[in-house]
């Protein structure tokens, strides 16, 4: 019979969260009891909290490792977590049967798929829930916009996943008082060094926006042809304090973290636009827009098949509209501005 070894909590947060962190650590807890051999807990801060490691010694872990990252930039990138987290889990060379649970949310689950790929172990992605059975972890996760949910297994090598905070396992709370305090270990680390051609998380505040809860989703597909495409669109969604959503397409070309793909594979959102361009609307693209979104579509192509479940199209060459719409929109904000 195999069971997890060890599990590790990754606590991470935007804003060195003292309650995210034990809330996370707490939620693994409950789901690792009593199949796990070890849980232990990972945190990364910008500066040295001893407030935080006592509150999570009052949790029923067995080691805690406090990481302080003064240099973190910010805004905080998942690329740098990744990069503090991958050096500190190489010291417990991990093995199959072992785990590694960040918070959901766009930073955990990117950090995630990136710790899944450097160990080349198995990404469950964004979960609902954990199960161990005779042979191995298995996680249960939403599809088609939470219309149903599937169980995937964990097939080889240690597992990666971002755990939802909905309590979700069937096992009893975690006890008040452990039963031996955890052994706990500060170390200190850099964010860096920085790769000049990284994928980072695309600028402004578009990128931070869920998709799913989003009023305005402003997405952009493979007709984008690069980041830089993606950088306007980014423009364009901070002046609709929208979110930035894609295409499988333009995941898969690193334009866009896998957290905002919309469609079959990716998230289902239901926002009251939905601003589409470059994006063919293939039905596995649009199966993850809510058929009572209106869709405005902007493609090159008038034979395109989003025009066909679009509410507004408009048939232009995204390089010379999309600057033409910020400017003309910037401008009209200065004259409300000017004539206030
Ligand atoms: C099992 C499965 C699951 C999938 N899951 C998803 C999913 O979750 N999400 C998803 O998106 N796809 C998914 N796909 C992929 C899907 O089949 C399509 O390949 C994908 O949706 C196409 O993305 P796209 O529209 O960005 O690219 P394309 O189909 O290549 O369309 C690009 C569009 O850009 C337009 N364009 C090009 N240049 C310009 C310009 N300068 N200005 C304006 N327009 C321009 C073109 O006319 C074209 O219409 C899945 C496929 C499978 C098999």
């Amino acid at each position: 019979m195999t069971s997890p070894s060890r599990i590790i909590a990754l606590l991470l947060d935007e804003h060195d969260d003292a309650q995210q962190f034990v809330s996370h650590a707490r939620d693994v807890l409950e789901m690792a009891q009593p199949h796990a051999r070890e849980v232990v807990a990972m945190c990364v801060t910008r500066t040295h909290r001893p407030e935080l490691a006592e509150r999570l010694q009052g949790l029923p872990l067995h080691h805690i490792v406090c990481i302080v990252v003064a240099d973190l930039r910010d805004p905080v990138q998942a690329v740098d977590f990744a990069s503090v987290f991958e050096r500190a889990l190489q010291a417990f060379a991990l093995q199959h049967g072992d785990g590694v649970c960040a918070p959901a949310g766009a930073l955990g689950e990117e950090v995630v798929a990136r710790l899944a790929a450097a160990f080349d172990g198995c990404a469950f992605g964004r979960v609902q829930q954990l199960v161990f059975d005779a042979n191995d972890a298995q996680a249960d996760r939403a599809v088609f916009g939470g219309r149903s949910t599937v169980r995937v297994r964990a097939g080889h090598g240690p597992w990666f996943a971002a755990l939802r905070t909905a309590r979700a396992c069937a096992v009893p709370s975690v006890p008040a008082v452990p039963a031996v305090a955890a052994t706990l270990e500060w170390r200190e680390a850099s964010s860096g060094p920085h790769d000049a051609g990284e994928i980072v998380g695309v600028a402004g505040d578009a990128a931070r926006i869920p998709v799913e809860t989003a009023r305005i989703v402003v997405s952009g597909g493979r007709g984008m042809q690069g980041p830089d495409g993606f950088e306007l669109l980014a423009k364009l969604a901070s002046r609709l304090d929208a979110a930035l959503g894609g295409s499988l397409p333009a995941v898969d070309a690193g334009w866009l973290p896998v957290t905002h793909q919309v469609g079959q594979s990716g998230k289902f959102v239901s926002p009251a636009i939905y601003l589409a361009v470059g994006i063919s609307g293939t039905p596995q693209h649009l199966a993850g827009v809510s058929t009572t979104t209106r869709i405005v579509a902007i493609n090159n192509d008038e034979q395109a098949d989003i025009f066909n479940m679009a509410d507004v199209g408009i048939v232009a060459d995204w390089g010379t509209f999309l600057p033409a719409l910020i400017a003309r929109m910037d401008a009209t904000r200065d004259a409300r501005a000017n004539s206030r």
